[in-house]
């Protein structure tokens, strides 16, 4: 019996979790659910989006699994998912990107690796607003330190890159190279243009490489991985970025392979694991049971995988190829157009891949 935090989520988390709780028990594995909400209802009722009590279930539990959760734009309270990712020290993104027959892509055999740094990056949270204390006082060191003058009416965002931060996620990606059979790493960056911090995400990418010589490494600015990814993506294998790349390249390659609706991810540190979507919580369709509950799922046989459960990670895996190959029990956004009136619904995908598990 595992024991699991499970973060429902809101918008249309919920309705996922619980197509993916009901599909990971099939499997026979046993899961005993820790539930804890977080998020904008929690924050109305409870004062803080994230409460200790959500975190104090993982750093017990280890292994949580998550539902999206939607943040406020511009205004209001962090982002729940940035949060987590930095107080548990989460500093892997791992998203995996690989269609499968049935598909409905350009793309055929595609199988990336996205390994995203979760920590630092423009995703730091270190801000500051127009006008504010910190805003005029950056402004005053830079125009002090160098010949700069940055707009007196300018809201400011730090990109910070540490040798760490980079070391740490850029060996992730290798090692995972390593144990999985992959043959090549690409450090995709801005080094031309932002010399100190990609420069520098580079350099100790060129230098952790040395570590590996059986795994290929190469390096590609993030302009032209774009252009790559979407004219020869079979040229690639793993990809290592800063945080807001790996954020913009995830949802690119998830494009890649049939949509969001099929994009696993895991956020993975030293001491804990949270598995979840790369997509966020499409609140257009809260309460609809209408999206596609695979990409948590497939967060789920990650999960599996992590917990040592191979047999039954690759079980399920299998039911849901044969359930997209076959084109029948899945949701809109996998039928040939969004209107098609044989589209099952969330929990309708669920059930039937627990048939296909327990036939
Ligand atoms: P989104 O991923 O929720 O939606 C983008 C598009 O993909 C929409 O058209 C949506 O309908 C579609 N889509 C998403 N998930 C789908 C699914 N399972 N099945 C079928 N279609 C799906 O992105 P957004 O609209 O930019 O963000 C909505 C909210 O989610 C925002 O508040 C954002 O901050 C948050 N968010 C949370 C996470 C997270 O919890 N880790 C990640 C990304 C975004």
């Amino acid at each position: 019996m595992y024991k699991v935090t499970l973060i429902p989520g809101d918008g249309t988390g919920p309705e996922i979790a619980e197509a993916t709780t009901r599909v990971l028990e099939a499997t026979g594995v046993q899961f005993e659910w820790d539930v804890q909400n977080a998020g904008e209802d929690v924050y109305n009722t409870e004062g803080n989006p994230l409460p200790e009590r959500v975190l104090e279930s993982i750093r017990k539990n280890k292994v949580a699994i998550k539902g999206p959760i939607t943040t406020p734009v511009g205004t209001g309270f962090r982002s729940v998912n940035v949060l987590l990712r930095q107080t548990l020290d989460l500093y892997s993104c791992v998203r995996p990107c690989k269609t499968y027959k049935g598909a409905k892509t350009k793309y055929e055999n595609l199988d990336l690796v996205i390994f995203r740094e979760n920590t630092e990056d423009l995703y730091a949270g270190i801000e500051y607003q127009k006008d504010s204390e910190g805003a005029k006082a950056i402004i005053d060191v830079v125009r002090k330190m160098s010949d700069r003058e940055i707009r007196q009416d300018s809201g400011i965002s730090i990109k910070p890159i540490s040798v760490f931060g980079t070391e740490r996620i850029v060996r992730a990606a290798f090692e995972y190279a390593q144990k999985n059979n992959r043959r090549k790493v690409t450090s995709v960056h801005k080094a031309n243009i932002m010399k100190f911090s990609d420069g520098l995400f580079l350099e100790v990418s060129r230098e952790v490489a040395k570590d590996y010589p059986d795994i290929e490494f190469e390096d590609r600015i993030v302009d032209n991985m774009c252009m790559q990814l979407v004219q020869k993506p079979e040229l690639y294998d793993i990809l290592v970025l800063p945080n807001l790349y790996g954020d913009i390249i995830s949802d690119l390659a998830a494009g890649l392979i049939g949509g969001l609706g099929l994009a696993p991810g895991a956020n993975i540190g030293n001491e804990y694991a949270v598995f979840e979507a790369t997509h966020g919580s499409a609140p257009q369709y809260k309460g609809l049971n209408k999206v596609n509950p695979l990409a948590l799922i497939l967060s789920g046989v990650m999960m599996l995988r992590h917990l040592g459960e191979t047999e039954s990670a690759e079980k399920l895996d299998k039911a849901i190829a044969s359930i997209i190959r076959e084109g029948k029990d899945v949701t809109y956004d996998m039928k040939p157009t969004r209107d098609d009136p044989t589209a099952v619904t969330t929990s309708g995908m669920a059930d039937a891949i627990i048939a296909k598990i327990t036939q």
